[in-house]
């Protein structure tokens, strides 16, 4: 049975929330310093980990000090960057839903991140909100035929939210392939297909955020 983990310092900015609930819950809950450094885990963090192989966003390599932002793949930094720290400097709590599906199953999450100890600190609740068998009508399974999607370079793409594995010769082109969503090759790297792309991008106000100057979203 997995316990909880927490940075003893981070303690006093739980206090709000009773430690049973947090506990209990069936999702994975982390807490993070303003620095985005790991300093809580709940029981359901371990059991989450351990049941995805650490895969695919957060890994078993997480430990109490280690960065969330080394945790994720690069495409998704900056995006959790500037909203988590929006959390952190605004005080209001933040919602956003993700998939993270495993091989069999499709499953979306819902997240809300609350601000601790006036700008110390984060607490992130992960929910499962929905969980089905996949649609394979949809989401047709391909094999894992390497010709098929290894670019020039050697690496193989996969997307950095939804998971599907790009073509090699029609880029637009991306498949759902169950053995390298149950197992990473060492050879990925990530990018997002159009959809997901859409979906983290469609709102430019979070990127004037993270760098302090708006984009030219018709560029
Ligand atoms: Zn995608």
């Amino acid at each position: 049975m997995a316990t909880e983990l927490v940075d003893e310092g981070f303690k006093a900015l739980l206090e709000p929330y009773d430690p049973d609930v947090l506990r209990i819950h069936q999702g994975a809950i982390y807490g993070l310093w303003a620095d985005l450094r790991f300093a809580y885990f709940n029981p359901a963090w371990f059991t989450f980990a351990e049941e995805n192989g650490g895969e695919p966003r957060l890994s078993q390599s997480c430990t109490l000090g280690s960065s969330l932002l080394d945790a994720l793949p690069p495409e998704l930094r900056l995006f959790y960057h500037a909203h988590y720290s929006r959390v952190l400097h605004s005080e209001r709590h933040w919602t956003h839903e993700y998939e993270c599906s495993s091989r069999d199953r499709y499953r979306r999450f819902h997240q809300v991140v609350y601000p601790l100890g006036r700008g110390k600190g984060l607490l992130v609740v992960n929910s499962l909100v929905v969980e089905a068998p996949h649609d394979l009508e949809r989401r047709a399974p391909f094999p894992p035929d390497e010709p098929l999607y290894l670019g020039e370079s050697g690496l193989i793409t996969q997307c950095a939210h939804c998971r599907r594995t790009q073509r090699r010769n029609d880029p637009n082109r991306w498949d759902w392939v169950p053995a390298w969503v149950e197992r990473m090759p060492l050879n990925t790297t990530h990018a997002f297909c159009p959809p997901c792309y859409g979906f983290y991008f469609r709102d430019p106000a979070w990127r004037e955020d993270a760098d302090g100057s708006p984009r030219d979203e018709t560029a």
